[in-house]
């Protein structure tokens, strides 16, 4: 079998094939190179590495997804990995009998399973053998089919099932080399460089260097950090190498880990290399990048008896003297393999193969070669809008820019709408990719402003006639909350115009709307002047400082996250900023600096009162973070003395606000209390779900799916959404982001807390040189941490927020 598709690049005879450049020199990439150019594109492969990567570590068993080591649970990658998995058998079948495992390093043996409890007795497993068993070859059950020299001891003590099958094994030292030959005689161009760039952003720039008319992007964890991918992380497997003269190992024997085991490491993973070698294994341990492992580690020598234990044959084996132990990091991703190609561009993904690289490689190449062929259909791809939506149903236009993309777009699936993204190409690059085919349609609009976006959004009306008072546009972008106003204005469509988003986008209007004589205290401020300024530099620099004082904070009438703030002390630096920003693009506001404590609050509104409430205390002020420090924030729970007297200000707040605010919708309050008085002061306040990671502590928390919330009831929806609801699964939570360092990345890890690490998201990867921050959008790391005890998270809330765990070169 080959991946060739005879005419179906659709090219004229006279043009030129399509070239595809290829990211990445793993099994993945390369595999995907192989089967475009047998389709008959050309090819280019770039990557940074061709040895001594993930691929060269792996076990490389094929393996009937989910895979013993570094498992992929996600349901809709696991159903797509059963068809590539195939694919991938009977091509490796295929390479055995054509070149024979000497040249290739493909070996076709028994794998021999081994279980704990009966197979029929646990849904997962049996459902698994019963998929695979008429799709392999040489399939048997029972113990009596148990190899001799596997220990009948530990047998009878610790196994109550197995089954067996043929499966091929591939000798990475071997295959790898032997891949990349094969790619460069079918005529594939391989360059060793390194891509700094983001692909998404870059494409144009990236297709013109590389002379390409598409990118296939298959860099494993490298994914981090050239499309982004916060859901990307690694699981820390290791192979112990052991020699074999004489062949003790001619079948591949496993036992996975047990769902409920206390024990980290349980897992048996033996199988032979080639037919010197046997890997015993396996170990996968989430977010460790060091891949400095030994058997003086504990782990790694309780992984090794394990194997051992199983299989006495393998204790006079000798340890390879060159290398006894090989580490790597099996590429993972919390919710799927990526192999989607992104919409409005040339951009195909192929990453996240976790445990299964090898596997899966020559099913996702298949995949990949008709993704690509679809890019060039010879006739114009018609994107027959009106058969995507469906006219009987509302429609929500989700608009998105600038602010990562947080929403589980399946979880507002259940209102029944047509759901249009309308994003800028900053913006659906940062869209996880999993999360576009819970989509019906996806528009890039390149000039991601108000004409553009109404020219779009009519457009879709028009061409689906449906109509704009069926219609929604919801955000949770800061950058979108005017324009959603003023799309709706422009067409007619239900939902808060732009008259009552103005207050949530503009602190001018903002501190306007709200009063300086009212209820609610605000900073003394002025709108900057540059013409005044001019006029006369001296008089007005007195001017500001007597309004303001002098002590000032200086930040954009319009944006978020602290970019181009300043601090400033007395009148000699407020004239030299004055100087150096009078030509400025930006509109500033020249405030009064509020000493004190910094909290969050955000509030659920429903039927025009406050539903839930959630305060969260800053460890110190945004613009730090811009200095180098990390940033975080902290559950203030109901039974703190202080909850009452937030939840009643930012109460406040809204009531001074009431003739902009929808009945319907999460509200987001920054405030200081102030140093000495405790009085509160207001800084910001937004219409949507909170950035950072505060949605993920209110989940944590209280079960509200915050951004999820936010999205339904813009989309007309009227009760808050809960992920959970029962209170045992309550508990506090912390998050601490950490600014990138100048440098080059050296060492990343995290450290051991007493509290839960909930969720871990790397931006950055080993070997990445980094800029120090200039906005908050520029993060290292995002650590969540949870705990049923308060006095515990708060240690170790303190703690996370002074290590560095990101250390930069
Ligand atoms: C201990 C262990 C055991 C395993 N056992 C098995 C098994 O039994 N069966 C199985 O199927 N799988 C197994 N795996 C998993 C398998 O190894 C991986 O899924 C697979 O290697 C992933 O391949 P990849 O090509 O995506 O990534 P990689 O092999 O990591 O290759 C990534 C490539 O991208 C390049 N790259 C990254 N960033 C950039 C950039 N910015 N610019 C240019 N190039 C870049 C790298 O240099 C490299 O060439 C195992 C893994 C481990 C660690």
């Amino acid at each position: 079998m080959t991946l060739t598709h005879p005419n179906t690049t659709h090219q004229s005879r006279n043009e030129r094939p399509h070239r595809v450049l290829v990211i990445g020199g793993g099994v993945v990439g390369i595999t995907s190179a192989i089967g475009l150019r047998e389709a008959g594109f050309d090819v280019t492969v770039v990557a940074e590495h061709y040895e001594n990567i993930t691929s060269n570590v792996a076990g490389a068993l094929w393996e009937w997804p989910p895979a013993v080591c570094g498992q992929h649970g996600d349901p809709r990658s696991l159903s797509s990995s059963k068809h590539w998995c195939m694919v991938s058998y009977d091509k490796f079948k295929e390479l055995h009998s054509t070149y024979g495992e000497g040249e290739c390093g493909v070996y076709l043996q028994d794998v021999f399973f081994y279980f704990r409890f009966s197979v029929d007795k646990c849904c997962f497993n049996l459902e698994k053998m019963n998929e695979l068993k008429d799709k392999v070859d040489g399939f048997a059950r029972g113990m009596h089919i148990v190899p001799e020299g596997v220990d009948p001891q530990f047998v009878e003590n610790n196994i109550k099932d197995c089954y067996k099958h043929m499966a091929p094994m591939v000798d990475t030292d071997k295959y790898m080399p032997w891949l990349q030959q094969q790619a460069r005689d079918k005529g594939c161009i391989l360059l060793q460089e390194r891509i700094d760039s983001h692909v998404l952003l870059e494409e144009d720039t990236l297709r013109k260097r590389y002379k390409a008319d598409a990118i296939v992007v298959s860099p494993g964890l490298g994914a981090i950090d050239i499309v982004g991918d916060t859901h990307m992380y690694p699981l820390r497997g290791a192979l112990v190498w052991v020699k074999q003269p004489n062949g003790a190992a001619r079948a591949a024997h496993c036992i996975s880990h047990e769902e409920g085991s206390s024990s980290e490491q349980d897992i048996v993973f033996i199988v032979p290399r080639g037919k010197d070698h046997v890997v015993l294994g396996g170990l996968a341990q989430p977010n460790q990048w060091d891949r400095d492992l030994s058997l003086d580690d504990p782990i790694v020598d309780q992984m090794y008896k394990g194997c051992l234990d199983l299989l006495p044959a393998l204790r006079p084996l000798e340890l390879d003297p060159k290398e006894n132990v090989r580490t790597g990091l099996y590429p993972f991703t919390s919710t799927n393999v990526l192999l989607e190609r992104i919409p409005s561009t040339n951009v195909v993904l192929n990453y996240g193969h976790g445990g299964a690289g090898v596997t899966l490689s020559w099913g996702c190449a298949e995949k990949v070669v008709s993704l690509v062929q679809e890019m060039f259909h010879d006739t114009p791809h018609v994107d027959n809008i009106s058969q995507k939506l469906d006219a009987s149903r509302p429609t929500t236009f989700l608009l998105h820019d600038m602010l990562p993309f947080r929403a589980q777009i399946e979880k507002i699936r259940f209102m029944k709408h047509n759901l249009v993204l309308i994003s800028s190409r900053r913006g659906v690059a940062k869209v996880p990719a999993h999360e576009f085919i819970h989509f019906d349609l996806i528009r890039v609009v390149d000039s991601y402003a108000l004409k553009p976006l109404v020219a779009t959004v009519s457009e879709i009306l028009s061409s689906c006639a449906l109509r704009p008072d069926k219609c929604r546009i919801a955000t949770n972008d800061e950058y979108s909350i005017l324009l959603s106003g003023q799309v709706r204005d422009a067409l007619g469509i239900p939902g808060a115009g732009s008259h009552c988003m103005l207050p949530f986008f503009d602190k001018n209007a903002t501190k306007k709307a709200i009063g300086q004589n009212g209820p609610v205290r605000i900073p003394n401020y002025v709108v900057f002047s540059p013409e005044k300024f001019r006029s006369d530099p001296d008089g007005y620099v007195r001017e500001v400082m007597d309004t303001v004082g002098h002590k000032l904070f200086i930040k954009p009438v319009v944006g978020a996250g602290s970019e181009k703030t300043w601090r400033l002390d007395g009148s000699v630096q407020l004239l030299q900023w004055c100087e150096a920003n009078a030509c400025s693009d930006s509109i500033f506001e020249i405030d009064e600096r509020i000493a004190g404590e910094l909290f969050n609050t955000s509030v659920v509104r429903v039927d025009g009162r406050s539903s839930l409430f959630f305060a969260m205390r800053h460890n110190r002020p945004n613009d730090e973070y811009l200095q180098g420090h990390q940033l975080g924030n902290i559950i203030v729970p109901p039974t703190d003395a202080l909850y009452a007297k937030l939840e009643e200000f930012s109460e406040a707040v809204l009531y001074q606000l009431r003739d902009y605010c929808e009945d319907y919708g999460v509200f987001n309050i920054d405030f200081f209390l102030e140093s000495g008085t405790a009085q509160p002061v207001l800084m910001e306040v937004a219409a949507r779900a909170a950035g950072g990671a505060v949605g993920k502590v209110i989940e944590e928390c209280s079960g509200v799916a915050l951004e999820e919330t936010s999205l339904l009831m813009q989309m007309g929806h009227k009760t808050p959404l809960h992920k959970f609801k029962s209170t045992e699964m309550r508990r506090y939570a912390a998050y601490s982001i950490h600014p990138p360092k100048a440098g080059v990345v050296k060492r990343m890890q995290i450290p051991k807390l007493d509290s839960t690490i909930s969720s871990v998201s790397w931006r950055a990867v080993p070997g990445k040189r980094l800029s120090a921050p200039t906005s908050m959008r520029d993060i290292a790391l995002v650590l969540v941490i949870s705990n049923t005890d308060m006095k515990s998270l708060a240690r170790d809330f303190e703690r996370i927020n002074s290590e560095e765990y990101v250390i930069v070169e």
